[in-house]
């Protein structure tokens, strides 16, 4: 089975993403940053999610020599134009502290009406081959900000976010129903749809 390096260190994430495309019956491999330790985390300079993820599945590309594959992802709040964005994990500053990102996020909107509070997780993915052909696809959750946080389950900002046909936050949905529908799970979908032709499943098991 041919090989693919997920540009991260995140073995939750690796874990997760192995068991999305055995699903999806993809005949690949998927090996962690972690098997390349001489790997340097580039910098995530990017001006769009897009951006980012080719820019970390490119540098895992050349310095490995197999395909890679990486995502970035983030919240966008449509009164913010748009903001955090590709600022998400620092924007209350450098230390990527998800309590004091979410807190400086609610303080920003804390006068705007539940009816103008829209907003969407993004999640893109870029898939990188070793002959330089790139797929890139976007997956998206959209929602509202909370007025306060709810919510353990999760990570970053799934207390103050609340999917659209929801009640609750993303925090109070348990894991399972989280990555039915998520921007990252509909990432994942959409870059297996992308890789099918690039990763044929083999005659006998179709
Ligand atoms: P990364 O793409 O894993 O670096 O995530 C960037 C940042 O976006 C995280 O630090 C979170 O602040 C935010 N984020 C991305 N996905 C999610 C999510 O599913 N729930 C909550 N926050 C998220």
């Amino acid at each position: 089975m041919p090989r693919i390096v997920l540009a991260s260190h995140n073995t939750h994430k690796l874990g997760e993403l192995q068991r999305l495309f055995v699903e999806a019956r993809l005949p690949v491999r998927l090996v962690s940053l972690a098997d390349f330790p001489e790997a340097p985390a580039p910098a995530e300079t990017g001006r769009s999610f897009t951006e980012n993820a080719l820019i970390k599945a490119r540098a895992a590309a050349e310095l490995t020599g197999v395909a890679a594959i990486a995502d970035d992802s983030g919240i966008e709040v449509e009164v913010l134009n748009g903001m955090p964005g590709v600022r998400s994990a620092r924007w209350a500053g450098p230390s990527g502290d998800d309590q004091a990102n979410l807190e400086l996020l609610l303080d920003q909107v804390s006068d705007v009406p539940a009816e103008q509070r829209a907003a969407r997780f993004v999640c893109a993915m870029a898939h990188v081959s070793p002959d330089g052909t790139e797929t890139v696809v976007t997956g998206q959750w959209p929602g509202r900000l909370a007025t306060e946080p709810a919510g353990t389950n999760g990570f970053g900002y799934d207390p103050i976010f609340v999917p659209d046909g929801s009640q609750v936050t993303s925090a109070q949905l348990s894991p399972e129903q989280k990555n039915a529908q998520s921007h990252r799970a509909r990432a994942v979908a959409a870059l297996v749809d992308a890789l099918r032709a690039t990763y044929p499943t083999p005659r006998e098991e179709q």
